[in-house]
């Protein structure tokens, strides 16, 4: 099967053919269905030092995906070949207390696993197969599209999991503002309205991602300029944002969120542009907490699963073929992309 691989830092992913992969005993071999472009896999292909990370390439690409159960390993159960599932991304030892939890994305021993989960260490989706070390990492999708569905396994899961942390926040009379309106910022949009009261503002500096943000419920864009703060200090009578999701995470998104942030909110960084946010007693507001998060846990995912089988949220999809994936990672490093995109490997 042609497969789409990361074979170096600072490399151009290259399509090249690899052998059908055989699930060894205990795992499940996938039929990929879709497998969505993060842009943290431009991070991967142009960003990162070897020695960064604890893990790296050879791999193939793709952490975000989905399809259908294609065989079984020696002894793996729990789901039936033909069965369409969502597909687990972080993968963990299975046995810490983190892991116990479903919290896998939080492994206690990730650092001594040598990869992060599929398409991040380990083989991903962007090939017509994909091996899954456990059926645990499987959630049934009902009736949902496999194409559709795989950006719930990570634009929707790390959202969810961002937002689910400061729900108490967000009461009636709430402001949450998100921070880039793009993979991940229009699903966090959508869960918003699914979970929450709120008002919810996007904020972003392209125009065409704020169309998508009206489009899939915000309530109000800003156009993130030098006013942004401003408008969102107006549009909240002054007091500011009860939680700023910040899916971006340079240095000018931060110094925004630290703006428009209220006391006692939450400022919670998802975004992995690499900036930092100057910590002291008078640059944040008093008690505003500041958090990373990173991803999401099983539990949460069977959640966004069936949030998306209620037709609470749906992923802006759009369609690429294996062989026009390096098309979908080079619009989206433009800025030309909205919504997902999606590459559907047959
Ligand atoms: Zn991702
Ligand atoms: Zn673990």
């Amino acid at each position: 099967m042609r497969a789409l691989r990361l074979v170096d830092w600072k490399h151009e992913p290259e399509l090249v053919e690899v052998t059908d992969p055989e699930p060894g005993p205990g795992e499940v071999r996938i039929r990929i269905g879709g497998a969505g472009a993060c842009h943290s896999d431009l991070h991967l292909m142009y960003d990162f030092e070897g020695g960064l990370l604890p893990w790296g390439p050879p791999f193939t690409l793709g952490h975000e995906n989905a399809g259908w159960v294609d065989a079984l390993g020696a002894g793996a159960s729990g789901v039936e070949v033909g069965e369409a599932v969502a597909v687990y991304g972080p993968w963990g030892c299975g046995v810490c207390h983190r892991c116990a939890q479903g919290m896998e994305n939080y492994c206690v021993h990730q650092a001594t696993i040598g990869a992060a989960g599929g398409g991040l260490g380990i083989d991903g989706g962007m090939a017509r197969y994909m091996v899954v070390p456990h059926s645990r990492y499987l959630v049934p999708l009902g009736e949902l599209d496999p194409v559709e569905a795989a950006p719930l396994t990570d634009a929707a899961l790390t959202p969810y999991h961002a937002i689910k942390r400061s729900l108490p926040l967000l009461i009636p009379g709430s402001t949450a503002v998100v921070v880039g309106a793009g993979g991940l910022g229009h699903m966090a949009i959508q869960i918003l309205k699914a979970l929450c009261p709120a008002r919810v503002v996007a904020v972003d500096t392209n125009s065409k991602a704020l169309e998508l943000a009206y489009d899939v419920g915000a309530d109000e864009t800003v156009l993130m300029d030098g006013n942004a703060v401003e408008a969102v200090r107006a549009s909240t009578h002054g007091v500011g944002a009860d939680v700023v999701v910040d899916f971006v995470g340079i240095d000018d998104t931060l110094r925004f969120g630290a703006g428009a942030a209220r006391s006692l909110g939450h400022l919670t960084l998802v975004g992995i542009g690499g900036g930092t946010l100057p910590l002291g007693f008078f640059t944040v507001p008093y008690e505003l907490s500041v958090a990373t998060t990173y991803w999401g846990s099983i539990p949460e995912l069977i959640e966004v699963v069936a949030l998306a089988n209620a037709g609470k949220i749906r992923a802006r999809v759009e369609r690429f073929s294996l062989d026009d994936a390096p098309t979908a990672y080079e619009r989206m490093r433009v800025g030309d992309l909205h919504g997902r995109a999606v590459v559907v490997p047959s």
